[in-house]
């Protein structure tokens, strides 16, 4: 039988498959819509996300929240927000690899379960590890790539949005040029007609979408 999100996330609260268990306050599974038809994959939880228990609620998390707001006219509860990696790596530094493998099995389970129509990935180190690709985000980003019978979006990470300059800077009105896209492919179906999605209508099956490329075996198995 398919486990719900919440058992899978009741799960991973007591995971120690990596080092990491050691340091955290607590597992930061991911927060939102488990039936949502936008997912968000960040790199790994900071300070804050890893007192609070929730992904993206520090700086970089308001300009998140922020944009789905004002370009989608969402709300955090309509979508998913998760990171690759579910506890705090400490000091911030980068995942490592065993780190990452002993995690993926969790986001394979939230992408099984969820089965977004659209992933946004925030910044290079989740579009690199999502698309299984070694070019950085400025060129990866500002289009869509099929992934699995689902459209992945690939972004700046907010951090850096605020790092490099904010709201007057190319790099936000990249982001925001983004969101713009996310908005516009949620609203078509696959081979580009507009969604009308019929009043008290339940989630769907998710949509097939032609690979355009290669993907490996194993990581087929694995969505
Ligand atoms: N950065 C991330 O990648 N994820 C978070 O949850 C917070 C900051």
């Amino acid at each position: 039988m398919t486990r719900t999100l919440a058992a899978v996330a009741a799960e991973a609260a007591d995971c120690t498959r990596c080092r990491l268990a050691n340091g955290r306050t607590q597992v930061v599974f991911g927060v939102g819509n488990a039936e949502a038809d936008l997912m968000f994959i960040g790199e790994a939880p900071g300070f804050h996300e890893d007192k609070q228990g929730e992904p993206f609620v520090g700086a970089a998390g308001q300009l998140l929240t922020r944009m789905l707001n004002e370009v989608l006219s969402l709300d955090r509860g309509d979508v998913y927000i998760c990171n690759v990696l579910k506890c705090r790596p400490p000091g911030n530094r980068d995942p490592q690899e065993d780190e990452i493998e002993s995690c993926t099995p969790w986001l394979v389970e939230q992408v099984s379960l969820i089965q977004p129509r659209v992933i946004v990935t925030l910044g290079n180190f989740a579009t690199k590890f999502v698309l299984q690709t070694a070019q950085g985000i400025t060129r990866m980003r500002g289009r869509t790539y099929p992934w699995h019978g689902r459209i992945v979006i690939p972004t700046f990470h907010p951090a850096a949005i605020l790092r490099g300059g904010g709201e007057t800077s190319r790099q936000f009105l990249d982001f925001r040029d983004d969101f713009d896209l996310v908005r516009e492919t949620l609203a078509k179906d696959p081979e580009g007609r507009a969604v009308v999605v019929p009043e008290g209508a339940t989630k769907s099956e998710p949509f097939t979408v032609p690979e355009a490329e290669a993907v490996p075996e194993e990581q087929l198995e694995l969505f």
